[in-house]
């Protein structure tokens, strides 16, 4: 027996079970030399970013008041769209999250009588008050934007014709969703959003395309800036972050939509002049050049997920064989108890809040109680290992990040070991 199988076995995990997991990663070798593979190509794009940008320790230094001449500030924006192939990039902690991000990308190119498309189906669930296709105070909707949609074709491809005939002379901007979220259509690969993309510039050529990149940074080795995306839109507490930025979002793509966007985040006339960083740079910073192999250890992870819960018999999306373009694992679980017991074993896998036991609640804007597991060391930091799911059929469970590989299995192994001793599952 090795060491690590002594380990898990003294952390309480069944002997059979740990026999599997270990058959299960043994058969992902390939997988995974190809996950590292992508890692250290990143690692190099951002090495080569920081070098050519001169980083050196006195851009970590802290500013505050108006933040004018923030050098480190600006040197990581200018970092970031490098790496992401942009001509500018806003990377600020006054940008609160994901949602916060993506709302000022849309506001700041929109006005009203225009019109926003998405092609690919229902936005974020966020994202739809933002954009007031459920009632909202604030919306685009109240400030005159229409906005129209047309949905996936039921095989995941895109509806080629639907978008031809939607498209208008007030339509000004498109936003593409990369990461499935929550619903149950494929992620797009880069390569997909590029073609979406040019299809979607040969008919109106000035039409602004934003990428929706939650979840996808560094999963592939080019980002969709790189494939015509006019602006590419994240939050910190997840990929790109690291898991060592304690907050904050980014928006990257062409000078004049950045500029529009620092205009709107901030105010006419200031821009990206104000903006202090209050301490922050050297975790945005160091958070960056750990992103890649933070992405690679999630993927890792979710990749096992896929494979363990295949081979315990559930259906898994997307499955353990093909290729990914983000680092969300759905698992459907069949039962509010499995959903339960899944979520209990992440959490008691923790690093911190491992002795508490996440219930299930009745969570503000969701039609069903909501059951979350995440022992994080930044609240709601979604690049570190957390589960979550709502209890009604099929009791799906979504499952993403962790900081390292290993924490990763443990805390999957220790899902099925919950489901082992409620009864769910047998060896
Ligand atoms: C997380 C996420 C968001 C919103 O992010 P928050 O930081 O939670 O506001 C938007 N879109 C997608 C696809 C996401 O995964």
């Amino acid at each position: 027996m090795r060491l690590k199988d002594e380990m898990y076995m003294q952390l309480g995990v069944a002997p059979e079970l740990i026999t599997i997991a270990n058959e299960v990663e043994n058969s992902l070798n390939e997988r995974f030399l190809m996950i590292d593979e992508v890692a250290e190509y990143n690692q190099l794009k951002v090495l080569r970013a920081m070098q050519k940008n001169r980083v050196s320790e006195m851009h970590f230094h802290g500013s505050s008041g108006y933040g004018y001449n923030d050098d480190g500030r600006d040197t990581l924006e200018q970092i970031y769209a490098d790496v992401f192939g942009a001509e500018s990039a806003l990377v600020r902690p006054q940008i609160t999250c994901g949602t916060h991000a993506l709302y000022t990308a849309l506001a700041s190119q929109l006005r009203p009588g225009d019109e926003l498309l998405s092609p690919v189906g229902l936005p974020y669930d966020t994202l739809q008050e933002v954009i007031g296709i459920r009632e909202s105070n604030g919306s685009l909707a109240e400030y005159g934007i229409t906005y129209a949609q047309v949905d996936l074709l039921p095989d995941g491809e895109f509806d080629y014709e639907g978008i031809k005939n939607v498209i208008n002379e007030r339509t000004k901007m498109v936003t593409i969703q990369r990461s499935k979220g929550y619903s149950s259509r494929p992620t797009l690969s880069v390569k997909r959003i590029g073609e979406l993309i040019s299809f979607i510039k040969e008919i109106k050529s000035d039409v602004i395309c934003m990428v929706d990149n939650c979840y996808g940074e560094f999963v592939e080795t080019i980002e969709p800036t790189e494939v015509g995306a006019d602006m590419i839109v994240g939050s910190l507490i997840k990929n790109p972050g690291g898991g060592l930025a304690p907050c904050g979002g980014y928006i990257a793509g062409t000078k004049e939509c950045v500029d529009r966007a620092a205009f709107r985040l901030c105010s006419p006339g200031l821009g990206k002049e104000v903006g202090a960083n209050l301490g922050v740079n050297q975790a945005f910073y160091q958070g960056f050049f750990l992103a890649p192999t933070v992405t690679a250890g999630a993927l890792k992870s979710a990749v096992f997920a896929a494979a363990l819960y295949e081979r315990l018999g559930f259906s898994v999306y997307p499955d353990s064989k093909v290729s990914r373009h983000d680092i969300i694992q759905a698992v459907t679980l069949g039962s509010a108890k499995g959903l339960i017991a899944f979520c209990q074993g992440i959490q008691a896998a923790a690093p911190v809040d491992s002795y508490v036991s996440p219930e299930p609640w009745a969570m503000p804007g969701y039609d069903s109680d909501v059951i979350m597991a995440a022992g994080a060391f930044v609240q709601g930091s979604s690049i570190e290992l957390s589960a979550d799911g709502p209890l009604r059929e099929p009791y799906n469970v979504y499952f993403q990040g962790g900081l390292t590989w290993y924490h990763g299995r443990y805390g999957i192994v220790l899902s099925a070991q919950k489901l082992l001793e409620a009864g769910l599952i047998s060896m």
